[in-house]
């Protein structure tokens, strides 16, 4: 199938589960190339996720001529906030203060509007996956709201994949219950960045606002960096 039929297919079905919500298809074009971006777009896509840097900026700049929203969704390293504060429109994955501070300062020496950010969360536990912890959320956002450069929207997770169902939905359900408890702290936060390819229907069922969906779209991958 092709890349607008997968695209079609995708949307139709996030449709359908999000019974009237809105919920917005970030379409994940790490490992894929601009050609196959420019596709999608035409096709009526507009949000795209990346997770390396020096992948995105090449493909951003064979596609300026689309309006596209980038999102960064991968591991963000301290010499690269720069470039993504001035590429990006959103980054998903912020996990620690130093980061956030850096980004704020990056976007506002560019002269650009707040970057809209996700805290990402490790509700799994495990020291490999990146993260904060949960009962470190609430410090991490109280520091970091106060960022001129930054729009805190919302939280992130990227669960260790598993096909049991109950479980997909536990780990979603845990990330909305932190937002809700933020949110009756004060903060206003409208996203929950999860699910993806495989569990996007868990996480729909559980209130996800971005789904982020790669190989359903693309299909598979080159390897990536
Ligand atoms: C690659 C990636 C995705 C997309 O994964 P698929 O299984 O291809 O849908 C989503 N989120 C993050 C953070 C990723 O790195």
């Amino acid at each position: 199938m092709s890349v607008a039929e997968n695209l079609r297919q995708v949307l139709k079905t996030v449709q359908q589960l999000a019974a009237g919500r809105p919920v917005t298809v970030l379409a994940v074009s790490k490992g894929q190339s601009a050609a196959a971006i420019r596709e999608a777009c035409l096709a009526g896509q507009v949000a795209f996720g990346e997770s390396y840097l020096q992948e995105a900026l090449p493909k951003q700049e064979q596609l300026q001529d689309l309006a596209l929203e980038w999102h960064f969704i991968g591991p963000v390293q301290s010499n690269k906030t720069r470039a993504i504060a001035r590429h990006f429109d959103w980054v998903h994955g912020v996990t620690r203060l130093k980061i956030a501070e850096r980004l704020s300062e990056a976007r506002r020496e560019a002269l650009l509007a707040p970057l809209n950010i996700c805290l990402q969360v490790n509700l799994s536990g495990e020291s490999s996956k990146a993260g904060v912890a949960p009962e470190e959320v609430a410090d991490l956002a109280a520091e970091i709201a106060g960022l001129p450069g930054l729009r805190l929207r919302g939280l992130m997770t990227l669960p260790e994949p598993t096909a049991d169902l109950s479980l997909q939905r536990q780990r979603f359900a845990a990330l909305r219950a932190l937002k809700a408890l933020l949110v009756d702290q004060g903060y206003a936060l409208d996203t929950l960045s999860m699910g993806m390819s495989q569990d996007f229907a868990s996480a729909i069922a559980e209130g996800s606002t971005i789904v982020r969906i790669g190989t359903a779209i693309f299909g598979e991958r080159r390897k990536t960096s």
